[in-house]
């Protein structure tokens, strides 16, 4: 990112210079849904992410100055002190959150700008957490390590942002590294880095721009599908307490125990951890071929067992086959969002013009394109 505009507001702001901190966005290969159910994810962090320039200013307040919403704020660093501005919050509670943690920060100016879209999936909010949990952890010299810097985040969503989140874009965004991509089991916390060298290939997110409406009650529902099948495996095998610890076996044993929905939930969990771990192998062995079948398993469970697709990103999904995309897949909870592809870049533009055509005829809306690439995670520049 190029960091011009950061370093002239934050001279105009405050007469000097300070230090330069990145923590990026992330994207989720494949998993999804499957961190409640103990199962793994595979994100990675992209190249896209919050830049920060910070300085000690030697009184008790942060003062604080959003370069892409032209707004400033100055708060205190007391729980009393919750800033109203909802970007604010975000460093508000960073600082917080290290105070719980027994960190002394003490006051700073910052000015920080972003390029990892708002609201689009990519998660441009735990890219301004890590940000701060990074910078602020070098700064004041805190010896904080890299996981509770990640868990500094989400503390920060749940507490001060009304998001209950789990860890992994926090977590991607931390420890994110070029070239990988990285396994994170949601039950132990364990993570591998998985090689990710899609040579030939370019990832591309497309947002389908449908807000996720129907997401937090649907979510609900889907938790309690996952355990009530849960509760019924557990009378046959009581060793299971996720689906994480199910097999096909096991589900087809309650079939008759079930409802026909809740049964179709499970089926798309259990499968899912199994592609997850599958494209792992096929990753290390570079066959992005069977990494994209395994990302079209996704779609096609979300939207047909999980039912948690919409029109606009089936279509999207269609399209991408037509088009010859290795693997492509809705990203996210679902209902929204984008659409994550593996593209060999021979058939890029043709897929891209095709899918932005169509469904702005379709849709009557224009999609956006996010080109992303996997990069390094929080880092001091
Ligand atoms: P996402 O999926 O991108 O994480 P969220 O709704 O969780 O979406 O977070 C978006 C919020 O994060 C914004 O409303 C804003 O408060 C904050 N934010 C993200 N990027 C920026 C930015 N570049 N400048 C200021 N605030 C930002
Ligand atoms: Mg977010």
């Amino acid at each position: 990112m190029d960091n011009t505009q950061v370093r002239k507001k934050f001279r105009e702001h405050f007469g000097t210079s300070g230090e330069l901190y990145f923590s990026p966005g992330r994207i989720n290969l494949i998993g999804e849904h499957t961190d409640y159910n103990g199962g793994f994810v595979l994100p990675g962090a992209i190249d896209k992410g919050m830049l920060a320039e910070i300085k000690i200013n030697g009184t008790n307040k942060v003062r604080a100055y959003s370069v892409d919403l032209d707004e400033y704020a100055e708060f205190g660093m007391n729980e009393a002190d919750v800033p109203a501005q909802s970007w604010a919050r975000y460093i508000f509670g960073v600082v917080r959150e290290i105070a719980k943690r027994g960190g002394q920060v003490e006051g700073f100016d910052t000015a920080f700008s972003g390029d990892v879209p708002l609201g689009a999936g990519l998660s441009s909010s735990a890219a301004l957490e890590s940000t701060f949990a990074f910078a602020l952890n070098e700064i004041f010299r805190l010896g904080i390590d890299k996981f509770e810097l990640a868990k500094i985040g989400q503390a920060t969503e749940h507490n001060y942002c009304g998001v209950k989140c789990g860890i992994m874009d926090q977590f991607a965004s931390v420890f994110g590294k070029e070239g990988h991509l990285i396994r994170l089991d949601c039950r132990s916390l364990e993570y591998e880095y998985v090689p990710f060298n899609p040579v030939g290939y370019k990832v591309v997110l497309i947002d389908s721009v449908v807000k996720h409406e129907l997401a937090s009650s649907a979510y609900n529902r889907r938790r309690e599908s996952c355990e009530a099948v849960v509760a019924a495996i557990r009378k046959h095998h009581p060793e299971v307490s996720l689906l994480r610890d199910a097999d096909m076996q096991m589900l087809a044993e309650v079939k008759n125990e079930v409802s026909t929905e809740d049964y179709m939930r499970a089926e798309y969990v259990i499968e899912e951890i199994q592609r997850l771990l599958d494209a792992c192998e096929a990753l290390k062995k570079g066959d992005y071929k069977t990494v994209g079948e395994k990302m079209y398993g996704t779609h096609h469970g979300m939207s047909k067992l999980y039912e948690v697709s919409c029109e606009e990103l089936d279509y999207l999904n269609d399209v991408a086959r037509e088009c010859g995309v290795t693997g492509s897949r809705v990203m996210g909870g679902g209902f929204g969002g984008c659409t994550i592809n593996l593209v060999p870049e021979d058939k890029y533009d043709h897929f891209i013009e095709t899918a932005v055509k169509g469904f702005k005829a379709k849709f009557g809306k224009e999609p956006k394109i996010y080109p992303v690439k996997i990069g390094d995670g929080s880092r001091k520049l």
